[in-house]
């Protein structure tokens, strides 16, 4: 491709809209533009850096087994009705784009495509017979995000690979499962990524587990915590830890203390001068089920301990059934106007106990009137502790579970893991922390939407069972934007070599020289039909500035022919070391090719 005849368009200036490098680089080197929040036109640049990305996922997919479909985008609302997810995807999260047609019938633009494929397997899948099944597909997904930024990070419409697999056990399922961990970490690496795989939470599905695909890079929305021996990699949402010991406590014997002025944890240990790991601290929350049915939860949890919102939502909705509801719909800390609406008196917040009582609680329609006790394992084993006493400006000190306040039933772990914390399988590795941006999530879905849609097969006892599925996700136009992101310095961007638009470019430092235009349009002509993906700048500009556009483009090899054309050599330089070599004219091609070969091996 000629410069001369591309539309390249690139801007000297960091645009205003862009926050991170990978954002500001893919905009100022022409390679996307803005449409609307989260809608970006994928310009021929970028285009060909998704084909390659594309290229590398297809194929590792093909070379599992894993068969290409193209699933519809416009999907009609009674699928997600019988999964249960039209009213939680186009209300509740309001992630899914939801539009009625000229029959006034609803459709939704697929943010995902569980309900469409379990659909087709339960018309198509009869037996045991024609398992394990594996299709995947590359297109583009919609979800209109909260918070659409980063550019290709969190679009509102962006490409993804996804994949879906049946199997008539989990056996199976693990073992497809295996398989695309294996597949996932070829793509990432032969994409060039630094990239770190790490146990994730499955939401309250549960199933038997999930994996991300983590890019790490500063920028990453996602906090990792893993330990050094590399046993151990979670997101925070999901991490598990040994926390620290809690230290004895001063209290041996129970009193009821005046603690004014002291309805912060920190405000509480200064002034009875004790560790915070001596604090029983209880935590109001408020909860709304698909029911339309209030719930408040109260959470007992070490002082020094924070809540783990993730997790505390995934017990909220594993307890859901017991309120004869699905799915959370809301999960709040209730303000004093939210307090307004049930609290029979005023709370004493700050001082709260464990067993603060339910006649708190006013009767209201849709409102349960107990609350809905739970108590973190890290308090279980606590002694002497200090708590609240449900009275302002008093606390109890040396208080004991069974003797004090009777111990709540529900032992849950909602607690947030911390990079210092031990980890569980060798309390002498300590949790790191690092920043990742989400690139793949694998899943074990079980049999969830099988069940809701009624996908059946007969197995080979001839019963009808629930399919049991898996469920694999790659953010295709997310992962062209973290290579971004993991590669650039302050003249622009370093693509990998296996997803570079072009492995090369010819550079014409001047178009007045018609020797310097002759080897040019030689070596041109010459690489492409080595192969060598080569764009020639032709443009009548100053030298300066196609030096500068090359590097901003972040085209892995440079060639110019220049001063040393003399003597039959052109200059080789590479982008990402900026190293410059002296070539003769006829072994650039070989030289490009041993170089290409060695960058993507
Ligand atoms: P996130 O937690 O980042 O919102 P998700 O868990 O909702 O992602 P999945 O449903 O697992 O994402 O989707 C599979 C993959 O699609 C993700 O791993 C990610 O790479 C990509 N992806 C998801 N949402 C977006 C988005 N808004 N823009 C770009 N890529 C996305
Ligand atoms: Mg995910």
């Amino acid at each position: 491709m000629r410069l001369s005849q591309m539309l390249l368009v690139t801007l000297r200036e960091d645009p205003a809209e862009a926050e991170i490098p990978s954002h500001k680089l893919l905009l100022r080197a022409g390679y996307m533009r803005r449409i609307a929040s989260g809608v970006y036109a994928y310009l021929p640049l970028l285009w060909r850096v998704l084909q390659k990305i594309a290229r590398i996922v297809r194929e590792e997919m093909d070379a599992t087994g894993a068969q290409e479909c193209l699933l519809p985008q416009l999907q009609p609302a009674e699928l997600w009705q019988e999964s249960g997810r039209w009213d939680t995807y186009t209300k509740a999260e309001g992630i899914m784009f939801a539009l009625h047609d000229r029959q006034g019938r609803d459709l939704g633009l697929g943010p995902t495509h569980e309900e469409v494929i379990t659909a087709i397997a339960r018309d198509m899948i009869r037996s045991y017979r024609q398992l394990p099944l594996h299709l995947y597909q590359m297109q583009t997904k919609f979800r209109d995000e909260i918070r659409p930024r980063f550019g290709l990070m969190r679009g509102r419409e962006f490409i993804m690979k996804d994949g879906y697999s049946f199997h008539g056990d989990e056996a199976s399922l693990k073992q497809t499962y295996l398989e695309m961990h294996r597949a996932y970490s070829n793509i990432f690496r032969r994409c060039g990524l630094d990239f770190r795989a790490v146990e994730a939470d499955s939401g309250a599905i549960g199933g038997s587990g999930s994996q991300e695909f983590m890019v790490l890079a500063d920028a990453g929305e996602d906090e990792i915590l893993y330990t050094e021996d590399g046993q151990y990699a979670a997101n925070v949402e999901k991490a598990v830890s040994v926390p620290p010991d809690a230290l004895p406590s001063p209290f041996t014997t129970y009193e009821l203390r005046p603690t004014p002025g002291t309805d912060t944890i920190e405000k509480l240990c200064q002034f009875l001068q004790c560790s915070p790991t001596q604090v029983v601290k209880n935590l109001l929350y408020q909860v709304v089920y698909d029911t339309g049915m209030t719930v408040l939860v109260l959470v007992s949890l070490r002082g020094d301990q924070e809540v783990n919102g993730v997790k505390l939502q995934n017990q909220l909705t594993r307890l859901a059934a017991a309120y004869g509801g699905n799915t959370v719909l809301s999960l709040t800390v209730p303000d004093a106007e939210a307090q307004a609406k049930w609290a029979s008196q005023p709370l004493p917040l700050g001082y709260l106990a464990p067993d603060l009582a339910d006649t708190y609680i006013q009767s209201v329609p849709h409102l349960v009137p107990q609350f809905l006790r739970l108590v973190d394992r890290t308090v279980v084993d606590l002694q002497n502790f200090v708590t609240g006493s449900n009275q302002p400006d008093y606390h109890m000190v040396g208080a004991n579970w069974g003797q004090q306040v009777s111990m709540p039933q529900r032992v849950v772990d909602v607690r947030k893991a911390r990079p210092g914390d031990r980890a569980f399988h060798d309390p002498s590795q300590c949790l790191q922390t690092a920043r990742g941006i989400e690139v793949g999530h694998i899943f074990q879905l079980g049999t969830k939407y099988s069940q809701a849609l009624g996908a059946t097969y007969t197995n080979e006892q001839g019963e009808e069972i629930p399919l049991v599925m898996g469920c694999y996700g790659l953010g295709v136009s997310r992962l062209a934007q973290s290579a971004v992101e993991q590669s650039y310095d302050k003249d622009g961007i370093i693509w990998p070599v296996a997803i570079a638009p072009y492995q090369a470019i010819v550079t014409i430092p001047n178009l007045k020289d018609p020797d310097q235009i002759q080897a040019a349009e030689q070596l041109y002509t010459a690489l492409n039909q080595a192969g060598i993906e080569t764009l020639l700048d032709d443009r009548d500009e100053r030298p300066g500035v196609k030096f500068k556009d090359a590097d901003l483009l972040g085209i892995p090899f440079r060639i110019v022919p220049g001063r040393s054309l003399k003597q039959g050599k052109v200059e080789v330089g590479q982008r990402a070391t900026h190293r410059v070599e002296e070539i003769p004219l006829d072994q650039v091609v070989m030289t490009l090719q041993q170089l290409i070969a060695v960058a993507t091996e």
